[in-house]
């Protein structure tokens, strides 16, 4: 076991690991914070102390991610899933819209929008179980596509988009949900940004969503809910309803924290040293390899296999013993899948290696 707290390493995909510093704040605060004689969890979400926690909670984040003022920072629930309506109900004007298809968050993505309008995919990599990022460059994208569609980063397959895709002068719409935070983003490239925060940011039940306020409309046809109207959202400062008040409040404590690590160029900086423990291992290895393209490869998920479905459960349920948890590789994958967001520690992976160096050399 690694610390005090008997804890393990934790290399889910998420709901996923959170930063020991933030759940013992959590942990002094959860009784009585700052002397409000309460929980956060029993306070009015239009108290004086709750507001002072969303609004930090938003100033914080445009901060970190260096958010321009004419883009909406939006607190929503209904995870990434109900992103992929919310987006097309609120985007599509001219009915077209232009998918990307790198894994299966993509994918069922463009399929749910396919309810709303003319929906194409322009590039794939399905071809070779979405193991690459296709070339973006110059894709056929329709003149009157109201935006284009990618997942960032892909968590399932382990695979990100290294440049983003030549919309040629259409909107991009990107699911950051598992790569959110992990390093600096160009925000004024985006149109939209959403990330469900069980990934790299907190507890599952809030989903991010960083709106350009030009996208905001009050044109939406009479049958969308007002709870899918971005701009009813927008208008309320994410509090038209009861928001997911609890989840947001530990989001503040981790933007704190990556503000306290040295900001996203600092967190890129350690997420690259800690991804490189592992592929180069990974690249040396004569046991395990990654199923990832090189040029695709990602800093927060990484697949790798043995070739062998019995030693791969070997290795997971090892691994498991010694306190190495959640590395088995998606359904759709298989082999093994270690996810190493912001809040894994360099050793978590150094240590991993070990053990995988010491599995290698009695099993080869
Ligand atoms: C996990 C994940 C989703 C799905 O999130 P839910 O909150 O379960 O809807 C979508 N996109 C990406 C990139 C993800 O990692």
């Amino acid at each position: 076991m690694t610390d005090k707290y008997n804890r393990v390493y934790n290399f889910s995909a998420g709901p996923a690991v959170l930063p020991v510093e933030v759940l013992e704040e959590a942990r002094d605060e959860m009784l009585n914070y700052k002397n409000s004689g309460m929980s956060v969890m029993e306070m009015s979400h239009r108290s004086k102390t709750y507001d002072e926690i969303i609004k930090t909670a938003q100033k914080d984040l445009r901060e970190l991610m260096n958010i321009p003022d004419n883009y909406k920072v939006l607190f929503l629930q209904g995870g990434a899933h109900l992103q992929f309506s919310m987006v097309p109900i609120n985007l599509l004007k001219n009915g077209v819209a232009d998918y990307i298809v790198t894994g299966q968050w993509a994918k069922k993505a463009y399929q749910e929008a396919q309810k709303y309008g003319k929906i194409n995919k322009v590039a794939t990599s399905e071809d070779k179980n979405f193991s690459y990022i296709p070339d973006c460059s110059d894709l056929d994208i329709s003149p009157e596509a109201d935006y284009v569609y990618i997942c960032e980063n892909n968590t399932i397959y382990g695979t990100k988009f290294q440049t983003l895709p030549n919309t040629k002068g259409k909107i991009l719409v990107s699911d950051m949900s598992s790569c959110f935070l992990s390093e600096p983003v160009d925000v004024t490239k985006y149109g939209l940004i959403f990330a469900g925060v069980q990934k790299n940011v907190g507890p599952a039940g809030v989903q991010i969503v960083i709106i350009r306020e030009d996208l905001l409309r009050d044109d939406l046809p009479n049958w969308c809910p007002t709870m899918l109207n971005y701009k009813i959202h927008a208008d309320n400062d994410s509090l038209y309803n009861t928001p997911p008040a609890y989840g947001i409040y530990i989001c503040s404590l981790v933007f704190k924290w990556l503000k306290k690590q040295g900001g996203l160029e600092k967190m890129k900086e350690i997420n690259e040293k800690k991804a490189k423990v592992l592929y180069d291992f990974l690249d040396s290895s004569k046991l395990f390899k990654g199923t990832v393209e090189k040029s695709s490869r990602s800093l927060m998920n990484v697949p790798f296999i043995t070739g062998s479905d019995e030693l791969d459960k070997k290795f997971i349920e090892e691994a498991k013993n010694e306190g190495f948890v959640q590395l088995k590789g998606h359904r759709t994958v298989g082999g093994m899948r270690a996810s190493i967001y912001n809040a894994m520690p360099i050793e978590g992976v150094v240590k991993l290696v070990e053990f995988m160096k010491k599995f290698e050399s009695e099993n080869i």
